[in-house]
């Protein structure tokens, strides 16, 4: 009799802590909606006239409406720096707000990493201009093919090719490539840069992140482009991986399930 009494009273006690868990759990999800609603909104709201106070800025640095001063043109040009700094963290934060969230709806095509690489090598090549590096665009003969929306899939390989050339000096070399290894699509991007301190790496991927070197150098960011990436990544069932030594250099390394 009274086995069984402790017993049914247990069981009431699990399945009370498991109903207290379950509203947790519910409760911590509509917070993160509401958070991200939150940033999308207010991004929404900042972009709009920190968009026009850059347009109007541009119109005086260019002469449209009188001829700037020439004490007034390097104060223009940070007014526009600045400016063009907010959009872009306006724009990474509506990203990420929209990956986060479940609403987001993705296109389920047959993508070539190898030709995602050719439109970041494209996009790319106007950061390159006066730098001296050298980068290398290495892609299998055959297409590399992967299921996911190409316009993502391309993000993150310019991402990964933007922060290589950005975090290593001139006369340093970066290098893209695609492959297939056995079942996966393998993106990897190495670079002889400034690298990542090893107790730091674990980091990375968090949003908002930006390595002590990264700042001691001020090398410009919002520390939002690798969280996009990994979101992304984790979104096509794949993985990404770091591998750097401090002050020698990167490797990034994303695997994908590769389509037959
Ligand atoms: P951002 O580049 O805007 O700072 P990311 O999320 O792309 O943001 O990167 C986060 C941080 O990771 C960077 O600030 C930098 O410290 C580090 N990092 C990313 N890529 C590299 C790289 N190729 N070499 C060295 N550090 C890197």
């Amino acid at each position: 009799g009274r086995d069984v009494t402790e017993q049914r009273q247990g069981q009431d006690m699990l399945v009370q802590a498991l109903e207290k868990e379950r509203t947790a759990v519910e409760r911590l999800r509509a917070l993160d909606e509401a958070k991200n609603e939150f940033v999308s909104t207010v991004s929404h709201e900042l972009r709009t006239p920190v968009t026009s106070i850059v347009g109007y800025t541009e119109m005086l640095q260019d002469g449209t409406v009188v001829a700037p001063l020439e004490d007034q043109l390097p104060l223009f040009a940070t007014i526009a720096r600045n400016g063009q700094r907010l959009i872009v963290l306006c724009n990474d934060l509506l990203t990420l707000a929209g990956l986060d969230s479940e609403s987001i709806t993705w296109e389920a095509e047959e993508v070539d990493l190898g030709e995602a690489l050719a439109s970041a090598a494209a996009a790319v090549a106007p950061m390159l201009h006066e730098r001296d590096l050298t980068v290398l665009w290495e892609t299998a003969e055959e297409p590399v093919r992967v299921v996911g929306d190409p316009t993502q899939l391309e993000r993150v390989v310019m991402n990964l090719v933007t922060n290589a050339v950005k975090f290593t000096e001139d006369g340093g070399v970066v290098r893209a490539r695609v492959e297939v290894q056995g079942d996966e699509a393998v993106l990897s991007v190495t670079d002889t840069g400034i690298g990542i301190p090893a107790e730091e790496q674990s980091n990375l991927f968090q949003k908002f992140f930006r390595s002590s070197t990264a700042q001691k150098e001020a090398i410009q960011g919002t520390g939002l482009g690798l969280s996009i990436v990994a979101a992304i990544v984790s979104a096509h069932g794949g993985t990404i991986r770091v591998r750097s030594e401090h002050l020698e250099g990167s490797t990034f390394t994303v695997r994908l399930p590769v389509k037959y």
